[in-house]
């Protein structure tokens, strides 16, 4: 196993972890990503982006592309099908990250591995998963696909009631339905909610489940199945939205970075410190995160502009806003 030295090691090749690279590569640092598949996260996963400013419209492969190119222009190297499993703080100020294949020695590590949208796991979810075909995951980022469509929002969180008001506003239609017979979503939520379903768009549908997703091409019907009667039907829509949750990609870290109880990287919010000196945390994957591409790319350029910070005093990890001792780390 080859131990090799570099000035920053970025885990993940995600929107995040490409931004980063970008700026780390144009401030001459040594820099190397280390993506466990091929870059680009979850925007290889989209066809159309609309609500990044400044880019009217573009395929997710597209953007992808462009990074990656300004990225390696400005020398930062990315390593496909290279996993990160595990790092460890040493105590000479330098940090090891961990592959099958290497181990990297560096001052310091920007983690970005993302997150994974939570499957429903019934048949159709995955065929119709495919851009355009039907089956979403963010309402913030599909709701425009839609408009003037009937479709169908499976959930009952924050993010589940959240999104179904946001869908209302582009739908003709919007069922949400719920396996229980109340919403764990804050309370305020809920009853936002229910004024919205008062104006006769969203229709609310309690103690039901959708065991399958159908049609041809595109998403025509779902089967809902009614979990207190049994009774199942077949229901017309033209889209399903599945807000079940979300799961961090951070098991590898759960050893050495604290983490929260859902599994994000905790972190301070100011400067996107975690609690190992040296370790920056961006995107998807920290605790607070929006889950937007503009907000990953902005977590990864900060992380590059305060790692500068760090590197010219180490004290700097423990100093909060005002320079005032916080006690982190
Ligand atoms: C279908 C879909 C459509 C979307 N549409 C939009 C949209 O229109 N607008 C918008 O703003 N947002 C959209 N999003 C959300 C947006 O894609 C994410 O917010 C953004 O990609 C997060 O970037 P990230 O870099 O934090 O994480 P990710 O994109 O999840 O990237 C993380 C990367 O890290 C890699 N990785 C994970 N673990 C390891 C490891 N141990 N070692 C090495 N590499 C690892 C992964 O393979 C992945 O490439 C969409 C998401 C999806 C799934």
């Amino acid at each position: 196993m080859a131990e090799i030295k570099k000035d920053v090691v970025i885990v993940g090749g995600g929107p995040a972890g490409l931004a980063a690279a970008l700026y780390c590569g144009r401030h001459r640092h040594d820099t190397i990503v280390l993506e466990k598949m091929a870059p680009g996260g979850q925007i290889n996963l989209t066809d159309r982006i609309e609500n990044y400013p400044g880019i009217v419209q573009i395929g997710g492969f597209e953007l992808v592309e462009q990074l990656v190119k300004q990225v390696k222009t400005f020398g930062a190297e990315i390593k496909n099908s290279a996993e990160v499993t595990g790092l460890a703080p040493n105590k000479d100020g330098y940090v090891a990250v961990r592959t099958d294949d290497d181990v990297y020695r560096t001052k310091v590590v920007i983690l970005t591995p993302g997150s994974e949208y939570r499957k429903l796991g019934v048949p159709g979810e995955d065929k119709f998963r495919q851009a355009g075909s039907g089956v979403s995951y963010c309402g913030t980022c599909d709701a425009p696909f839609f408009r003037d469509r009937e479709v169908l929002a499976i959930g009952g969180g924050n993010v589940a009631v959240e999104d179904t008001i946001h869908l209302s506003r582009f739908c003709k239609k919007v069922t949400l339905i719920h396996r229980r017979n109340e919403f764990r979503a804050e309370k305020v939520l809920v009853e936002d909610l229910l004024t919205e379903a008062k104006k006769g768009v969203i229709d609310i549908r309690y103690d039901t489940i959708c065991t399958s997703i159908n049609g041809s091409d595109k998403v025509e019907s779902a089967t809902l199945k009614n979990v207190k009667t049994g009774k199942s039907e077949e229901f017309a829509c033209d889209g399903v939205f599945i807000f079940v949750g979300m799961d961090p990609n951070t098991g590898f870290l759960k050893d050495s970075v604290a983490l929260n109880e859902h599994g994000y990287i905790k972190c301070d919010p100011a400067y996107l410190r975690t609690n190992v000196p040296g370790v920056f945390v961006a995107g998807d994957c920290r605790e607070g995160a929006a889950m937007q591409l503009a907000t990953a790319i902005g977590d990864g350029v900060a992380c590059a502009m305060f790692m500068k910070e760090y590197l010219r005093d180490p004290g700097w990890w423990r100093r909060g806003i005002g320079g005032e001792m916080t006690g982190w780390a």
